[in-house]
């Protein structure tokens, strides 16, 4: 065991910037009450949340690193991939970021079209009513506007029946390429970090051809430990991580309290014979 990733770092979740349902100081102090020792704050496709989540994190007197969720395509399926500790000012990475967000309203109109075709009117209007970043609208809002109206009972139902791959709301969508995000990150001084890889349905060979491109590209970590994950798959990606030579990091995926099975901070740490990626990027950790 070594005592580097016995720290509670939350280095994954989301505000109202993107599909999260706080504020970035409502989660900065949530953060703080429930024992985060390092936070980021990962909205999609977004950083318009990170003066306000460096400000809260830097009162309370929480360490904070910069943070974003890049919606990546790849091998068919789309992929997200972490920035931390980049610098928010980054001219190319602002303006590939503002691209990776200019196709989602169409996408969100192109999949009212698709609800309607069920008989689901109304869906675009509907879950505009639950965004907060007009740039930013995703499933999740369509999601939680279908739980609202009783089509589904929560947005888990919702994903299943409507919005995966299949399903009358889905929409193919070309995202970012793997290069293009991790080259963004990398450039801007972060560190790249594939987010919860267990989520992706890909064969070994695909799931092999991501993590050698990502590090092809220069991409430096692998989230570990992740709401999204299941303990056997802490272990197998600990494995990844230590056959790749990766670092790893820990995150939440925090959304909302009623709807994310993960609160701020409450994971099990690192397994110990990892590298954290937070001691890599030290440098770029901001304190009061
Ligand atoms: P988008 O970027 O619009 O494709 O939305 C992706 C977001 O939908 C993810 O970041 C999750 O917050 C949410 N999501 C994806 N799959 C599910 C699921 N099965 N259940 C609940 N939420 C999901
Ligand atoms: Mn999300
Ligand atoms: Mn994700
Ligand atoms: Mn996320």
């Amino acid at each position: 065991m070594t005592a580097a990733t016995i720290l509670n770092a939350d280095l994954h979740c989301h505000s109202l910037v993107s599909d999260g349902t706080l504020a970035p100081e409502v989660l900065a102090a949530r953060a703080k009450v429930n024992g985060v020792e390092l936070w980021a704050l990962t909205d999609h496709d977004e950083i318009a949340g990170q003066q306000r989540a460096r400000d809260a994190a830097l009162a309370l007197g929480l360490p904070w690193l910069s943070g974003v969720e890049v919606s990546v395509s790849f091998a068919g399926t789309t992929v997200h991939i972490v920035g931390l500790g980049f610098d928010v000012d980054d001219p190319g990475f602002v303006a590939g970021l503002a691209a990776t967000r200019g196709g989602r309203e169409q996408r969100a109109r192109d999949m009212a079209a698709g609800l309607a075709r069920v008989g689901i009117e109304g869906a675009y209007e509907g879950a505009l009513c639950y965004v907060s970043n007009p740039e930013l609208i995703s499933r999740t809002h369509f999601a939680r506007f279908l739980v609202e109206t009783g089509h589904c009972y929560d947005t888990h139902e919702v994903f299943r029946k409507f919005l995966i791959e299949g399903k009358p709301g889905f929409v193919a969508h070309r995202w970012a390429s793997l290069s293009d995000a991790v080259r963004w990150i990398t450039a801007a001084g972060g560190a790249a970090v594939i987010a919860h890889p267990g989520r992706y349905r890909f064969t070994p060979t695909e799931e092999y051809a991501l993590f050698t491109e990502f590090i092809a590209h220069g991409g430096r970590a692998v989230e570990v430990v992740t709401g999204s994950h299941t303990p056997a798959e802490y272990a197998k990606y600990a494995d990844m991580a230590l056959e790749f030579d990766l670092l790893a990091s820990r995150g939440s995926d925090f959304h909302d309290p009623e709807e994310s099975r993960t609160d701020l901070g409450a994971l099990p740490w690192l397994p110990g014979k990892l590298a954290p990626v937070w001691e890599a990027i030290e440098a770029r950790v901001q304190r009061a």
